[in-house]
């Protein structure tokens, strides 16, 4: 009897180890979040000075040999679209985007929702407290994280004027009436001298507030006392959880760039944990069953 136990739990085991394995294997399509916007000729916002994306066929034909054969071309500003400001946009001879290693650019989420905030207020400046509030709900923000912040500005995208304010003016790339959310100096200071985040990023045209135009968070980020990379245009943030999470920042590999073309995007591991603990209950339950008979 009790070699037929055993030999049962070992098929329950076997079981539970396949349907694990099983898991992990669709894991990748149904848990990644993509925080990117697409690039193209139209439906993009662009600092209004800075060259926009554009994209041009190449080729597209059949070659001598009838072979079906398409390339295209584009030429862009390095901050077209979701990108990352590397230290030497802000900083003569500082860390350029081809200088920042790939582990800076990988870590646990944190994604601070001032959405509502924002939404009542449209030059809103999110405080230390803000910060506070959201570290008694979640915990501390982790060493390393990739701090997000959520303004709800993601959702105005692409709508030039929405998202900026004002209207555009190439000739003007400074004017006094941009109108954005974003983090207030004292708790961009507060998070350097306070916390250890790796990244920053925020779903708005700049990581400074749109009023704010001497630039002050650029500065305490990308200096080179803290490089601090910062993510600007980042999309889809109302599909992120506020934790449980793993970012991964991947700019284009410029060299001497000042920032880069960037594919933002989030794992979720919160996920694989509720499965596998799924998965542990209905083993218990293979295993009864298998030992009642
Ligand atoms: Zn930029």
């Amino acid at each position: 009897m009790a070699a037929v136990i055993i030999g049962r739990l070992l098929i329950a085991k076997l079981v539970f180890a396949a349907a694990i394995l099983d898991r992990g294997s669709c894991e990748v399509d149904e848990d990644i979040i993509d925080l990117t916007h697409k690039y193209a000729n139209t439906n993009m916002v662009t600092w209004p000075t800075h060259l926009k994306f554009n994209i041009s066929v190449g080729f597209k034909g059949k070659t001598p040999s009838g072979v079906y054969y398409e390339a295209k071309r584009f030429c862009t500003s390095e901050h077209a679209g979701t990108h990352v400001d590397a230290p030497l946009h802000f900083y003569e001879h500082a860390q350029s985007v081809d200088e920042i290693p790939l582990k800076t650019m990988i870590g646990p989420g944190a994604v601070i929702d001032v959405s509502r905030k924002s939404e009542i207020n449209r030059n809103y400046e999110v405080t230390v407290q803000d910060i506070l509030d959201w570290e008694a709900d979640y915990g501390r923000i982790p060493d390393g994280a990739v701090l997000l912040l959520n303004t709800g500005w993601h959702r105005r995208w692409p709508n030039e004027v929405d998202y900026l304010g004002t209207t555009p003016d190439e000739n003007n790339p400074f004017k006094s009436d941009y109108s954005w959310p974003g983090l207030s100096e004292h708790a961009a200071q507060w998070l350097v001298d306070s916390r250890s985040i790796s990244v920053y990023g925020v779903d708005c045209v700049g990581i400074d507030p749109g009023a704010a135009s001497t630039f002050p968070v650029h500065k305490i980020f990308l200096s080179p006392e803290h490089e601090i990379p910062s993510l600007e245009n980042v999309a889809n943030l109302d599909a992120m959880p506020p934790t449980g999470t793993r970012i991964y920042a991947i700019p284009m590999n410029i060299r001497g760039g000042t920032g880069a073309p960037t594919r933002l995007f989030a794992v979720v591991n919160g996920a694989q944990r509720h499965l596998s603990v799924f998965e542990l209950v209905a083993a218990v339950v293979l295993i009864a069953t298998q030992c009642l008979f």
